[in-house]
């Protein structure tokens, strides 16, 4: 008997020569970037003691195409091109006459999507002579992907880990000092910006805001240093486009179009490099798809923020971008999906909401975790609590399916595993798990932080 077709895997030669570029194909422009102290567009040079040129570079590139370096193909041949899957066993456990694709980016030595981006900055910094990178983290994902990178690419890397998760997940901090890290508790005693929050609040669990700041003053005060974010900024979601270039081949594989495709947003990074490739077939007529982000309740910026300026950070260190934001000063609760708890979006997925390009939607944490373990159960991979918020989607579009009785086809980035995040599925498991309300209050006090700034 002829077996039914479960995966669609690329040669390495089939990885992707050049990222794509979403900004050559937006029928608006992108607001600018301004100075945090005189709302004024900033130039290169403003960024340079952050970043290296290249990727300056590729921030604000109108290129559609950017050529891969060899040496980070040569490094994305690790795990990549990943595999695609028809979710068959789900599809009959759901017993619906949708086609769920999902792109697995568990497949990556760190876990996950982010060394898609991890790999190229480590390069791109390794160019131009860096030797030192500076970085923060939530749950660990992106700490992993650095350290790992810098690994590759013989770089020493310093970690600003969010407390809350410092504590929880001790094994992901295990995991960075294997591949070489030095790993640091944030708010911490190393910066200056982390010894003021620890006076005033000795107890203060962290967030990511607080340790986008540390690093950012860390890397501000070292010559040899430099910062690297894993989300949110233009060249990170550009490096994530690996993901949707393989993934429109591989459904051509499976001689099928996708009708709707689902992702997670955190910062917007595995969302965009899924779905920007098809969304660049859209927006030059091409195609047309409708694309979902999904984002937590607990840390709703696209679907309950403002469209507006704000930082990036918590100390208000960062340039201001235009971007769905909760104000910087706010702090999500202490949802399992580490990743998903960030206050900002990144301003071209922001971008493309407010044009109506893309939908988003929020989901409530049990719902998630729920629909996780359905589809552990069905396909065996146990998926990381931020990709749960896709597959919760899916299945809704799946059940409507079912209920119009209508074939549609539905792909969604599995951006990755789980195995870190065992101790939030004992916790559904045991029934403990809450869902965190959405705390409308404490988004207008932050909002209201922000009405002073120079720009709206
Ligand atoms: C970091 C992370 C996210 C959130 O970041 P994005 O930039 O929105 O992708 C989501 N899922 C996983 C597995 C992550 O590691």
């Amino acid at each position: 008997m002829g077996l039914r077709r479960t995966k669609f895997v690329l040669d390495e030669d089939r990885i992707p020569r050049a990222w794509y570029n979403i900004a050559a194909d937006l029928p608006f422009p992108p607001p600018a970037v301004l100075h945090p102290g005189t709302g004024q567009p900033i130039g290169p040079q403003d960024l340079a003691p952050l970043f290296p040129m290249a990727l300056i570079g590729q921030e604000v590139s109108t290129e559609r195409e950017i050529e891969i370096p060899d040496p980070v193909r040569q490094a994305y041949a690790l795990y990549r091109p990943s595999p695609l899957y028809r979710a068959h066993r789900l599809e009959a456990a759901l017993q619906t006459p949708a086609h769920i694709y999902y792109k697995y980016e568990g497949v990556s030595p760190a876990g996950s999507h982010k060394p898609n981006t991890a790999l190229a900055q480590a390069f791109f910094n390794r160019e131009e002579g860096v030797r030192r990178l500076a970085t923060e983290t939530g749950a660990g994902q992106w700490g992993s992907a650095l350290a790992f990178a810098a690994s590759v690419f013989d770089l020493e890397v310093k970690v600003y880990m969010v407390r809350a998760s410092y504590d929880q997940k001790p094994y992901r901090r295990n995991l960075m000092e294997v591949y070489g890290a030095e790993v640091v508790a944030s708010p911490s005693e190393t910066t200056g910006y982390g010894r003021r929050v620890l006076e005033e609040t000795p107890d203060n669990p962290g967030s990511l805001g607080i340790a986008i700041s540390e690093a950012v003053e860390d890397a501000g005060g070292r010559e040899d240093t430099k910062y690297s974010l894993g989300s949110v900024l233009n060249h990170v979601l550009l490096h994530q486009t690996v993901i949707g270039q393989e993934a429109i081949e591989q459904m051509a594989m499976a001689g099928e179009e996708p009708e709707i495709i689902i992702g997670c947003t955190g910062g917007g990074s595995n969302f965009a490099g899924l779905t920007f490739p098809f969304l660049g077939r859209k927006l030059r007529g091409e195609a047309d798809y409708r694309v979902i982000a999904v984002e937590p309740e607990a840390a709703p910026s696209l679907t309950r923020g403002v469209y507006r300026y704000d930082f990036g950070d918590t100390a208000q260190m960062t340039p201001l971008v235009k971007m769905h934001t909760l104000g910087h000063d706010f702090i999500p609760e202490p949802i399992h999906a580490g990743g998903l708890r960030y206050h900002g979006m990144a301003p071209l997925v922001s971008l493309l909401r407010e044009q109506g390009v893309i939908e988003a939607q929020a989901v409530h944490q049990r719902a998630t975790f729920e629909a996780g373990v359905q589809f552990a159960r069905a396909e065996g991979i146990l998926p990381a609590p931020e990709p749960t918020h896709a597959i919760k989607v899916a299945v809704d579009e799946a059940m409507r399916a079912k209920q119009e009785g209508r074939p549609t086809v539905i792909l969604f980035n599995l951006c990755g595993h789980g195995h870190f995040d065992l101790a939030a599925y004992e916790q559904y498991m045991a029934g403990q798990l809450e869902d965190l309300a959405y705390p409308a209050e404490r988004v207008a006090d932050a909002l209201r932080a922000l009405e002073p700034l120079p720009v709206g």
